[in-house]
């Protein structure tokens, strides 16, 4: 049975595609936690992050980052945190979310 993410990557499920190349993909999430929330994936269906094999852990390392630079450079945002979480979907995932300060916030 193939993951919502493999069904993403296959089109069965529509998505705002971000970015792709031969071995990983990049969307916006659905229920962002912030503007332009993005989640990077692996084509290949590996449940955890880590039981990734070597080479596509630092694929997907590289590949998030890139499009972690092309948001900074494409949005109103300070900087992109990048997460591993992990709990819901299980296929190996990378959290991309824009951050802004909250300079004026009083609590
Ligand atoms: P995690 O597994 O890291 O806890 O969270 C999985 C993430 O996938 C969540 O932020 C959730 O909103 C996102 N997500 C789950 N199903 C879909 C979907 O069908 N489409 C999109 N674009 N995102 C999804």
């Amino acid at each position: 049975m193939p993951t919502i993410f493999t069904k993403i990557i296959n089109g069965d499920i529509p998505c705002y595609k971000i970015a792709e190349d031969e071995n990983f993909f990049a969307f916006l999430d659905i229920n962002p936690n912030a503007k332009g929330h993005t989640l990077c994936i692996p084509k290949k269906e590996v449940d955890k992050i880590t039981d990734l094999d070597e080479e596509t852990f630092m694929g997907l390392m590289k590949f998030s980052r890139k499009v972690a630079k092309a948001i900074e450079s494409s949005m109103v945002c300070e900087r992109v945190g990048i997460s591993v979480i992990g709990l819901e979907v299980p296929h190996a995932h990378v959290h991309l979310i824009p951050l802004n300060q909250m300079k004026d916030a009083t609590f």
